[in-house]
């Protein structure tokens, strides 16, 4: 449920709504809920957390409906409510790395597809922060179709993206596909990955909702946007850091690209929720050629940034060999992704 409350014109009337605002929650907090209080420009709302079963409801409606500065009271049928753009308006920003994700400034997230070796990121991390990444992504547990393709380096690889983070003071986002997992990436990287394959792994999602560092969900490439936002949910119940990342839909047989770029989701998924929403240009695509052109579409379409796949030396990467884009195009990338920004009035 939430409670939408009048806009203050002025500084006297601020000081009124304010405490109108706080009665509200008063109010919920003696009934025993928790609530979120967001305020913006627009208007005030009070978010009230949690279940509430119908009939008492209907009570608490009619009593906050007749409280003073309350313009109207919506019951939020949907399945997601912490993370429902209704419950924060005015967005939900992220901080990493100095950078507010979901704001005017564009997180690029960089690096390669897997953590293969210390050379192969130490030479990965120097380039991609000078070439203007806000953060540094490899992943070390790799959740691959085939048990014979490489799996990842594991825990020495996370060992690795420590000592490099700590060196180049730059964040680590990584993946973590189990629950027990969990312990080691959050003491050794910043910002926790859930991949498009475990989207729906509700147990580490739920597990997620614990920590206190930042979540990146994936989508998973045959979920609606309504399922993502319910796995977010899941999160959010106890961790609201969450960052959400668009990256291709299961494409239909006999198409060029690995995935359908689902760039068109972008702006809905923005409007249906208040988290930031990344794009990743790489994994649609499947091909280091497209890379370009299809991240500034999605920058052009409203995301609050990129996650892409960059390696010192892309057709002999040990996994997604084809989309991995060199320095120099990931070079490119930027140079065309600060022009875009510009041009829809976001800065990187
Ligand atoms: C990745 O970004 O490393 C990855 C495995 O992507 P996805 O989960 O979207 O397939
Ligand atoms: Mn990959």
């Amino acid at each position: 449920m939430i409670i939408i409350m009048k806009r203050p014109e002025g500084k006297e009337e601020a000081a009124v709504i304010g405490a109108q605002v706080e009665a509200v929650a008063d109010v919920l907090h003696q009934e025993g809920f928790k609530t979120d209080i967001s305020r913006g420009v627009e208007k005030n709302v009070v978010g009230l957390l949690g279940e509430i079963d119908p009939e008492r409801a209907e009570t608490l409606v009619s009593h906050l409906r007749a409280m003073p500065g309350v313009v109207a009271v919506e019951r939020i049928s949907k399945p997601y409510k912490r993370v429902a753009r209704k419950t924060k308006p005015q967005g939900t920003t992220i901080p990493v790395n100095g950078i507010a994700v979901g704001g005017n400034r564009l997180l690029v997230i960089a690096g390669p597809c897997a953590a293969e070796s210390e050379e192969q990121l130490g030479s990965a991390i120097a380039e991609v922060q000078k070439l203007g990444a806000g953060a540094f992504r490899a992943g070390v547990f790799k959740p691959r179709s085939s048990p014979y393709s490489f799996q990842g380096m594991g825990e020495a690889g996370l060992i690795l993206l420590d000592r490099l983070r700590k060196k180049h003071r730059i964040p680590i986002v990584t993946e973590v596909t189990e629950v027990s997992q969990i312990p080691l990436v959050g003491e050794r990287a910043d910002v926790f990955q859930v991949g498009m394959r475990n989207m729906q792994n509700y147990d580490l999602l739920r597990a997620l909702s614990h920590v206190r560092k930042p979540v990146l969900l994936k989508r998973n490439h045959a979920a609606s946007l309504d399922e993502l936002l319910q796995s977010a949910e899941y999160i959010a119940r106890g961790n609201e850091q969450i960052i959400l990342c668009l990256r291709g839909i299961k494409p239909l047989q006999g198409s060029v690209t690995r995935n359908t770029p689902d760039i068109g989701d972008i702006p809905v998924l923005k409007a249906m929720t208040h988290l930031p929403v990344l794009w990743d240009p790489s994994h649609p695509t499947g091909d280091r050629r497209y890379v370009i052109p299809v991240a500034l579409a999605g920058v052009a379409a409203g995301a609050d940034g990129l996650l892409v796949e960059v390696h010192p030396d892309p057709p002999k990467a040990l996994s997604d060999a084809e989309q991995q884009l060199d320095y120099e195009q990931f070079g490119q990338l930027m140079d065309a992704v600060r022009r875009v920004a510009a041009a829809v009035g976001r800065t990187v």
